[in-house]
């Protein structure tokens, strides 16, 4: 009956499911949420706000293509991400960049240390906060030490359980420094929010009647791994597996739970029209939350409330919280390696997406594996 189960209906999950089924293949989606989209997900709460229910979602590519395939499923708002962190009791840009440098201290000695970040690196570079640790000039030592301190330590720890040279460096990468003054999050050419949300989006790539989709359901309820033999429904299903969820899960834990961040989302309604300086504000160095999103500063509302979020990191435990982050630690990919070589033997299913591939995938990331996994398969 079916050519294809996907298992999921995140990203990953769902641009497959649209290829296939548009290629002509008949495709099952089972999804053990009662929603499709994955982390993903946005609804529309009671103050009247598009919010994201399991953190923010900006959606930012540098890949034209990527951007024109996801425009076929939705308009967009166009929209440029803002962050600021709060240093020593004050909001400042962040990525950190040189209006963030004299935003934090006196002009003078801004003044000299602009002058060392120019005279080491060009302008316009984005230098990972590791890189500039291991710098020789003692003026750019002290820069680094600051930034580190104030930034990414206490954060790093809130966020992973972990300091910043325990994880891999391609973690803190992500928020480099910036030898420049432009004050948005994100450098990638295409930046913006599905204009209806991201679940209409999903929802559109769905709408094909060649797919069926099954909320509510765990695979394991329907499906059965024995061996390289798959059942679907107790018959032996000779089609393909495509599995977004996690690895270790597929195999029953045969080496062990693989390690996740998890985080608690708490949502608060706030009684006025507007709430903070910022759409999202990292608190680095207090409170146990890490930062606070104001919703209605990325998806214009009138309203007179106004819905915010804290996210408090946690330790992921199975079947009571959601593995947001795969573990960036030496250990963990050695722990996933093992899933990794079993799905190996398996030749008729494909592990595709953030949790089932265990990477640090942005949603272009996901998109781009998708559609990479549709060109090898057809
Ligand atoms: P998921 O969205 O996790 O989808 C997997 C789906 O599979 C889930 O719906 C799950 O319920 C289902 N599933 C798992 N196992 C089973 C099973 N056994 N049976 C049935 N269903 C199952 N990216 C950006 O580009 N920009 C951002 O601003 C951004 N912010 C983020 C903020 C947070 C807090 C987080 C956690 C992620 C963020 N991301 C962001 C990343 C983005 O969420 C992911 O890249 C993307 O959602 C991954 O899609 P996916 O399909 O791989 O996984
Ligand atoms: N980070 C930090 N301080 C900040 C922002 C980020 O230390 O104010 C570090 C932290 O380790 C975080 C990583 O950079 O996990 C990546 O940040 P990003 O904003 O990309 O995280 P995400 O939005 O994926 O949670």
């Amino acid at each position: 009956m079916f050519d294809i189960v996907i298992v999921g209906a995140g990203l990953a999950g769902s641009v497959l499911a649209e290829r296939l089924a548009k290629s002509g293949k008949k495709v099952l989606v089972i999804e053990r949420r009662k929603h499709i989209a994955g982390n993903c997900y946005d609804e529309v709460d009671s103050s009247g706000i598009l919010i994201h229910k399991y953190g923010p979602h900006l959606f930012h590519t540098d890949d034209a293509n990527i951007w024109a395939y996801l425009s076929q499923f939705t308009e967009w708002t166009l929209y440029h991400h803002r962050v600021k962190a709060v240093i020593d009791g004050k909001p400042v840009p962040l990525p950190f960049n040189l209006n963030t440098l004299h935003e934090v201290f006196p002009s003078s000695l801004a003044d000299k240390l602009e002058a060392a970040l120019l005279r080491s690196f060009e302008y316009g570079k984005r230098v990972p906060i590791l890189e500039l640790k291991n710098s020789a000039d003692a003026d750019l030592q002290f820069l680094a030490d600051y930034v580190y301190e104030k930034v990414f330590l206490h954060y790093t720890e809130k966020q992973w359980g972990l300091p910043p040279d325990k994880i891999s460096e391609a973690v803190t990468a992500r928020v480099p420094i910036l030898i420049g003054r432009d004050d948005g999050y994100f450098s990638d050419h295409f930046q913006a929010v599905p204009k209806f949300g991201y679940a209409k989006l999903v929802a559109n790539m769905l709408d094909h009647k060649n797919i069926k989709l099954l909320l509510n359901t765990d695979s394991k309820e329907v499906m059965e791994l024995s061996g390289e033999y798959l059942r679907l429904f107790r018959k032996r299903f000779k089609g393909r597996l495509i599995y977004t969820g996690q690895l270790d899960e597929l195999f029953d834990k045969k080496f062990g739970q693989l390690p996740y961040r998890s985080l608690d989302m708490k949502f608060e309604t706030v009684e006025a029209e507007k709430f903070q300086a910022a759409p999202v504000i990292n608190y680095p160095n207090a409170y146990d939350f890490t930062r606070i999103t104001e919703f209605k500063q990325i998806h214009p509302t009138h309203s007179p409330r106004t819905t915010i979020l804290k996210e408090y990191p946690q330790a992921y435990v199975a079947g009571m919280n959601e593995p947001y982050y795969p573990l960036f630690t030496k250990e963990a990919r050695s722990a996933y390696e093992k899933y990794s070589a079993e799905l190996a033997t398996c030749k008729n299913i494909t592990a595709v997406g953030r949790l089932a591939e265990y990477r640090y995938y942005d949603m272009d990331d996901v998109i781009k594996r998708a559609l990479e996994v549709f060109a090898a398969l057809t």
